[in-house]
C-alpha cells in the first residue's frame, strides 16, 4: 500500500476505535485464513458471576464460601474477583492466608490456619487428590458454566459454578468471518465440556480446550508452521504470548493491559464487530494501490 494509503486507512481506524499499532498489520490483516480466538473476555464479556454455590455433603455452606474468597482474595483472574464479590455480599469476612500462590491456567493454593487448601479446575482439585475424576460433567457444565472446586486439609469441600455472558456481537462476528473464509479456532483453558457448549453457542466447530497459558503460543505457532495466515484475538495477560506469535494480533477493549501493549491492533470499543471492521480497513487500504 502507498504512504498515503496506510494514512488513510490507520486515520479511518482511529475514528472507528481500532488502533492499528504498525502499518505492517494493517497491511496483513486481509491475508488472514485462520483466526484464534480466546473465550473468556473475548467471547464472553469476563465479567463471570457466581451462579451455583454447591458445598460438599456435610458442610455448610458459608464453610466453603469463606476457604473460597481468602484463597481468592489475593489473585486477580476474573472468576477470583466474582468469587471474592459474591461472599463479600453474604457478609462474609476473609481470613489470613500464608503462602498463598497462583498457578496460572489451574488456581490458586495457601495455608489458612496452617493448613493447606485449594481452589481451582477440577482438573487441579484431582491433581492435588480431592476428586478422583477431574470430569465431574455436571449439568452446569452442559450450561457453558465454570465450575471451581475447593478443599482443606484433607477435605473437599464443595464447587462453586460461575457464568459469563456472551458478547452481544459474538454470534453475528464469528458468522461473518466464517463466511468470509476464515478458519476459526476458539482456545480456552477452560475445560473440554464448558469449552464444547460455549463453542456450540457461538457456531465455533474447532476449539481446544484446557490449555495452559504458557501452551497458548504453541497452538499459534503450529497453524503458523501449516502455513495458515494467523490472527489471534485475546484479551487478558495470558494471552499476551499467544497474541505476539501471531501474524497479525488483536486486542480486546478494556483488557489487561499487558494485552494492549503486546497485540498489533488494539480493539478500543471492547466490541468483536471491530476484527471485522479491521478486515475490511486492511482490504480497502490494499485496494488503493494505484
Ligand atoms: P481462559 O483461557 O479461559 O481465560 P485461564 O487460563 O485463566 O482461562 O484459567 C483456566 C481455568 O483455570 C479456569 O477455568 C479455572 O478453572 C482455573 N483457574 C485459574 N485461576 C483461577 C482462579 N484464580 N480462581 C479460580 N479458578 C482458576
Ligand atoms: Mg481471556
Amino acid at each position: 500500500a502507498t504512504p498515503t494509503a496506510i494514512m488513510v486507512g490507520t486515520g479511518l481506524g482511529a475514528q472507528a476505535g481500532i488502533l492499528f499499532r504498525n502499518a505492517d498489520a494493517l497491511e496483513q490483516a486481509q491475508k488472514l485464513t485462520t483466526l484464534i480466538v480466546d473465550k473468556t473476555g473475548t467471547l464472553t464479556k469476563g465479567k463471570p458471576t457466581v451462579s451455583d454455590v454447591i458445598p460438599a455433603v456435610g458442610i455448610e455452606q458459608d464453610a466453603l464460601l469463606s476457604v473460597a474468597s481468602t484463597l481468592e482474595a489475593g489473585s486477580e483472574h476474573p472468576l477470583a474477583r466474582a468469587i471474592v464479590d459474591y461472599a463479600a455480599a453474604k457478609g462474609m469476612k476473609t481470613q489470613s492466608v500464608n503462602s498463598f500462590k497462583a498457578i496460572p491456567g489451574k488456581g490458586v493454593t495457601g495455608q489458612i490456619d496452617g493448613v493447606s487448601a485449594f481452589l481451582g479446575s477440577p482438573f487441579f482439585l484431582k491433581d492435588n487428590g480431592f476428586l478422583e475424576t477431574d470430569s465431574i460433567s455436571s449439568d452446569l457444565e452442559q450450561n457453558g458454566k465454570t465450575v471451581v472446586g475447593v478443599g482443606k486439609g484433607e477435605q473437599f469441600l464443595g464447587f462453586i459454578a460461575l457464568s459469563d455472558t456472551l458478547r452481544p456481537d459474538a454470534v453475528s462476528t464469528i458468522q461473518a468471518l466464517k463466511k468470509a473464509g476464515i478458519s476459526i479456532i476458539m482456545l480456552t483453558g477452560d475445560n473440554e465440556r464448558t469449552a464444547r457448549v460455549v463453542a456450540q453457542e457461538v457456531g465455533i466447530d474447532d476449539y481446544i480446550a484446557g490449555v495452559l497459558p504458557a501452551n497458548k503460543a504453541d497452538t499459534v505457532k503450529k497453524y503458523r508452521a501449516t502455513g495458515e495466515c494467523v490472527g489471534m484475538v485475546g484479551d487478558g495477560i495470558n494471552d499476551a504470548p499467544a497474541l505476539v506469535a501471531a501474524d497479525v494480533s488483536f486486542a480486546i477493549g478494556a483488557g489487561a493491559d499487558i494485552a494492549r501493549d503486546t497485540a498489533d491492533i488494539i480493539l478500543m470499543k471492547s466490541d468483536l464487530t471491530s476484527v471485522l471492521d479491521a478486515i475490511s480497513l486492511s482490504h480497502a487500504t490494499l485496494s488503493k494501490i494505484r
